[in-house]
């Protein structure tokens, strides 16, 4: 187990009013959303006639379908698990869990240990871990027995990417951490022989990115 004491890490960094872009409001006019705080700094972003705007409407589009999936029987817990565990035999892991420290990953840790699943629990540190969200994973994996690999940046590197990141005006910033995450996982997985990473995601929360906001952080071929 690594952890990092990350208190004097935080870049200190001054950055100019250049670097912040605020939206064209002579051209399209100002609007924000009725029920959130997306406004018309997302360029692609419409509204309803109730001022609600294109992210709710696709958030609860996304919702409703996961609901109907899972009750469909669609989304089987029982025979997803029964496959990573098929997939698992005779190898020391049946999964690899990213871990964060949040609920999601710590929620997944405990539903995989109640179903018999023996997962490697992975996690990523970039030097910007709290430190309760180390505590958390450390209990986390102790009291669920489970094996932790942790992965920590080279702090120096990490820090220079990113402020290059925020000089260059790149919005997504965590584009390098997704990244890296991504590296870490795969990387544990092919090491393993294991078939399967699972994580865990808020589907009511994350993954609301406006598409110019964002890059593609996966290889396409
Ligand atoms: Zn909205």
């Amino acid at each position: 187990m690594t952890t990092v004491a990350n208190a004097k890490m935080s870049p200190d960094v001054t950055i100019s009013d250049d670097f912040y872009w605020s939206p064209d409001t002579t051209t399209h006019g100002y609007q924000i959303c009725t029920s959130c705080v997306m406004d018309t700094t997302d360029p692609e972003i419409s509204f309803d006639e109730s001022g609600q705007c294109s992210h709710c409407a696709k958030k609860k589009r996304n919702l409703k379908n996961l609901s109907e999936r899972q009750a469909s029987g669609e989304l089987n817990l029982d025979e997803l698990f029964a496959t990573v565990k098929k997939a698992g035999k005779g190898r020391k892991y049946d999964a690899i869990l990213g871990v964060s420290g949040g609920v999601d990953s710590s929620y997944l840790a405990y539903m995989m240990k109640e179903n018999g699943i023996r997962p490697l629990a992975v996690h990523l540190d970039n030097g910007w871990d709290s430190e309760l969200a180390v505590k958390n994973i450390q209990q986390i994996v102790q009291l669920l027995d489970i094996d932790l690999y942790t992965h920590v940046i080279d702090w120096e590197e990490f820090r220079d990417l990113q402020l290059s990141f925020v000089k260059a005006s790149v919005i997504d910033i965590e584009l390098l951490t997704d990244l890296a995450i991504y590296a870490v996982l795969y990387q544990q997985a092919i090491k393993h022989g294991v078939k399967y990473l699972i994580m865990g995601f808020n589907h009511a929360t994350e993954g609301n990115m406006p598409r110019a906001w964002t890059h593609s952080k996966f290889r396409r071929r």
